[in-house]
């Protein structure tokens, strides 16, 4: 039976979508309609009907970059730039099994969904259906894959290719038919792959429609490297290979030049911004901007708990704001709308996703969060965009609806025990390989 969810300040995610005392309607998996209450459309007049008691319904928040798997690793290395972190880091993740990568994925999908996150783009090396079968059970969306790499140029280098495929392929079969999962293939980064590992992966993908995923011009380190070893920036190189457009999504992008600019706005590609990482590993800022005026979708990313250390969007929109306005003295530079687009609909783009989510329409995936703000001097468009990005966080997500279905409401999970699965992962996580090596580190 359709249901109507009504008494809501709705902020439907595209321009100028702020609807007092409005309503959603939700057919199966699908937004039917949405607008004011007072233009409720006849058929919707039958319906159940659930009132949100005045609070803010926003798209869900889609994270363009995560590695849910690393969870378990939060704050053993706070320390340290890209590849000092790394290189620290290596040691604790030698002997990740499946089994502590589906513990962090879970851990990481309680956690995103606490804070609001519908939809997320997850990286691993090893398992690359694992994000997808967690995050079905719990009931968000996904897009999962591996990122492969070449041993021989990373520190505790495995081969992971063309096992990545293998598992790629696997687990399409198995999670695809479910309407919540969506897979890619991808390579972890140009100075971690070969040319030829790069072009085959994006062969494979492209053989299979599916999007490539690469860490791109994160750290300075990396854009000499690749001029040493390439003569060309990591953008450039990467365009030369062949490897970039509409399908691409780079992770990071912050050190680019105006041609790397040109570079992506030519090629489609789409860019993950992880303000929060990037500034934690000494990374710099990337120039979003630029990246936005020429046309590129850029979406924001949380990166793993390692690096940031909370996979919470509502930080980042904010960070994302901030962060351009300390480094350009500009306080026009980016504005809450800007941060509150990319958190959804241009996130959403950035995964090739934004036919079915990222914003509040009619025919789209019935993907929402309701937040419990109050503003002293009431709601008005203003005040609620201004929350969203400068002032709320997980304290205030009151519920998150994924394909019209509530799995999260007041603090508790719908399809799964919390409390059970957080018990079986700290017994799992005593006993754990990688335990041993973090406490003997
Ligand atoms: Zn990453």
């Amino acid at each position: 039976m359709p249901t109507l969810l009504h008494n809501a300040f709705v902020c439907t995610g595209l321009a100028g979508g702020f609807i007092e005392n409005g309503a959603v309607l939700i057919e199966g998996t699908k937004i039917a309609w949405v607008g004011s209450l007072s233009t409720l459309p006849p058929q919707a007049a039958t319906t159940k009907r659930k009132d949100l008691g005045g609070r803010v319904v926003i798209p869900g928040l889609i994270n363009t970059h995560a590695h849910g798997g690393l969870s378990m690793h939060r704050g053993c290395c706070d320390d340290g730039d890209l590849f000092q972190w790394a290189s620290a880091l290596a040691p604790h993740t030698a002997s990740l099994t499946i089994e502590d990568n589906r513990a962090g994925c879970t851990l990481a999908v309680m956690e995103m969904v606490r804070n609001g996150i519908t939809t997320a783009c997850d990286c691993t090396r090893y398992g690359a259906g694992v994000f997808a079968s967690v995050a079905s059970e719990i009931g968000m969306r996904s897009l999962s894959g591996a990122l492969a790499n070449s041993p021989e140029l990373r520190p505790n280098g495995r081969p992971n290719w063309p096992l990545a495929l293998d598992e790629t392929k696997e687990a399409i079969q198995v999670y695809q038919g479910n309407g919540l999962c969506r897979f890619y293939l991808g390579g972890h980064s140009p100075y971690s792959c070969t040319p030829q590992l790069l072009t085959e992966v994006k062969r494979e993908a492209d053989a299979l429609g599916l999007h490539f995923v690469l860490h791109v011009a994160e750290n300075r380190r990396e854009n000499e490297m690749i001029l040493a070893q390439y003569g060309k920036s990591p953008l450039a190189w990467l365009a030369e290979l062949g490897v970039l457009d509409r399908r691409s999504i780079l992770a990071h992008c912050v050190w680019l030049d105006e041609k790397d600019v040109d570079i992506l706005a030519d090629t489609g590609a789409g860019v993950a911004h992880n303000p929060a990482s990037n500034a934690k590993l000494a990374s710099g800022i990337a120039p979003v901007p630029a990246l936005r005026r020429g046309g590129i979708p850029v979406g924001l990313g949380t990166d793993s708990t390692l690096s940031n250390n909370c996979l919470d969007l509502f930080q980042e929109m904010k960070l994302s704001v901030l962060l351009q306005r300390a480094a350009s003295l500009d306080g026009m530079i980016m504005g809450a709308s800007d941060a509150f687009t990319m958190a959804t609909i241009e996130g959403a783009r950035v995964l090739g996703w934004e036919a079915e989510i990222g914003s509040l329409e009619a025919g789209k995936e019935a993907d929402l969060v309701v937040l419990s703000l109050d503003h002293p001097l009431g709601l008005t468009a203003e005040r609620v965009l201004s929350d969203i990005v400068y002032h709320a966080g997980p304290q205030h997500v009151h519920s998150v609806m994924i394909a019209g279905r509530t799995i999260f409401e007041g603090g508790c999970f719908s399809m799964i025990d919390e409390a059970e699965i957080r018990s079986a992962i700290h017994k799992h996580y005593q006993t754990s390989e990688m335990n041993k090596e973090t406490s003997d580190a």
